[in-house]
């Protein structure tokens, strides 16, 4: 980024403070964070340290008490509820640990459910569902509903549904909680593909050092605050699995994405 240029993502002085009174409590103490767009950021810190607070903060999915947000230099903590709904549906995608996806639904109406308020016709949204199905290695999949579905595949359906919209930014919070350490290395190795490949900006909570080494940059939280900001060489491009190699992910949809 060069110098004087308005990152993606500007975080200044930012406070969060829950509750009033005496019950207040203050979980972000006054956060500086500049993200570049293309960026992939793991997001650390012990339990109680003001992730998840950081985490929904970037998302738009809540207002800091006092500090600025700019996304885009457009000050977020001046949008209403309404208007940060829409800033979300327009340039972000959400995965989280528990993969939140409808039950008795196929993985492409799943994946399908964040278009439906976009106003696109059905055809629209079938083709952008496999394509994003396609992206996350999931062709042949799309009638299976959840339950007919690994861990590990469930995950990449969350994804797909979170990258369908072509969100700038992907949040994730600890997206590979519940899955064994191969499934986990495949979605880290999925994240990195749609950052290195797509250009997707990630960032991600995790307190695991094997995920957190995908990222290219680690920050870590304590007691409200960031107490270091490292970039990293990302796990594959030390030679680890898919080192160099990613394949281009089938059915990209990198030019859609800004
Ligand atoms: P982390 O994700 O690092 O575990 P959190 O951001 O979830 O940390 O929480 C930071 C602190 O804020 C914790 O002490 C937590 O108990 C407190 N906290 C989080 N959410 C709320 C809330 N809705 N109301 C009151 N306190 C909260």
């Amino acid at each position: 980024m060069s110098a004087g240029a308005i990152p993606l993502i500007r975080l200044r002085g930012v406070t969060k403070t829950y509750g009033q009174g005496d019950l207040a409590f203050q979980a972000l103490k006054g956060v500086d964070l500049d993200i570049a767009q293309g960026d992939f950021v793991a997001i650390m810190g012990p339990s109680g340290s003001g992730k998840s607070t950081a985490m929904n903060t970037l998302g738009c999915l809540d207002r800091p008490t006092t500090g600025e947000y700019l996304f885009k230099g457009v000050p977020v903590q001046g949008l209403d509820r309404d208007e940060r709904a829409r800033l979300r549906r327009r340039y972000f995608g959400f995965v989280f640990q528990g993969f939140h996806l409808l039950p008795r639904t196929s993985a492409q109406e799943n994946v399908e459910l964040p278009l439906l308020y976009r106003g696109e016709t059905t055809a629209q949204r079938h083709a952008a569902a496999q394509k994003a199905l396609e992206a996350v290695g999931l062709n042949g999949w799309e009638h299976h509903t959840p339950a007919e579905l690994s861990g590990g595949q469930q995950q990449r359906v969350a994804i797909a549904r979170a990258i369908v919209s072509n969100p700038v930014v992907l949040l994730a919070d600890e997206p590979t909680g519940n899955l064994d350490s191969q499934r986990s290395a495949e979605i880290m190795q999925l994240l990195w593909q749609l950052n290195q490949v797509q250009g997707i900006t990630v960032l991600m909570v995790t307190h695991e050092p094997e995920m957190a080494a995908y990222a290219r940059r680690i920050v870590h939280f304590r007691d409200g605050l960031l107490d270091s900001d490292q970039p990293n060489t990302p796990f594959p491009l030390r030679g680890g699995q898919g080192g160099g190699h990613a394949p281009a992910l089938q059915g990209s949809v990198a030019q859609e994405v800004q």
